[in-house]
């Protein structure tokens, strides 16, 4: 385990031998995140993941602070049918903390993605608290495509709520349960997930 500020020669053969003696294991990583809704931004990142993980957990956060424009059930269900044809991917809701899920799911990586360096701050903070709490697990950051590295859930829903076009900005299933939100309600007053 690297837990060392800095090592000689001789520290480094030892941790590449205690590394080797770690037996293999499937290589799980998890992804977490609000997915108010799901967005290409997000699914961009998912594909990357998929190249390098034998199997992702997208786990999705019940936040009862955090004002939500689907439940959980539909946020996890929307997931779900998106990735449907691909059984390396898992779909659950969490709460409590991230490195515990991540261990009862016998999973060593956190995925994230990083769109700016807006993001850089918080996500610095997160890693390295997630680090201090479980110095087992790792956070890997990955960038979208260009074309997705301005978009967040919030601006799909502001951007839709004022009558713009989100057709290549999320998957058809989100677009459609939008429009069946938008169309139930008249507006989107959110609810609590
Ligand atoms: P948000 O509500 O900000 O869209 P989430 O909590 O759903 O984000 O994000 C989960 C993870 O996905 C975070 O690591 C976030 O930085 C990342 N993410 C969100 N949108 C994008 C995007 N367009 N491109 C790459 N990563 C993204």
């Amino acid at each position: 385990m690297l837990t060392k500020h800095s090592f000689s020669d001789n520290d480094l053969c030892n941790l590449l031998r205690e590394e080797r003696s770690v037996p293999w294991m499937e290589n799980r990583a998890v992804y977490p995140g609000f997915f108010d809704p799901i967005t290409n931004g997000h699914v961009d990142i998912i594909l990357r993941g998929l190249r390098i993980f034998d199997k992702i957990i997208i786990a999705v956060l019940k936040n009862p602070k955090k004002r939500a424009l689907f439940s959980t059930k539909d946020r996890v269900m929307i997931i779900q049918q998106i990735f449907a044809q691909e059984p390396r991917i898992e779909v659950k809701a969490f709460d409590g903390l991230l490195v515990d899920f991540a261990r009862k799911n016998k999973a060593n990586i956190v995925m994230r993605g990083l769109r700016a360096v807006s993001d850089f701050e918080y996500e610095f903070q997160m890693a390295l608290m997630n680090r201090k709490l479980n110095p087992e697990i790792e956070t890997l950051y990955m960038m979208p495509s260009v074309n997705y590295s301005f978009l967040s859930s919030r601006l799909v829903k502001e951007v839709f709520m004022l009558g713009g076009c989100v057709k290549d900005l999320v998957p058809k299933i989100v677009e459609k349960k939008l429009k069946e939100k938008l169309t139930k309600r008249r507006s989107f007053f959110p609810i609590n997930a």
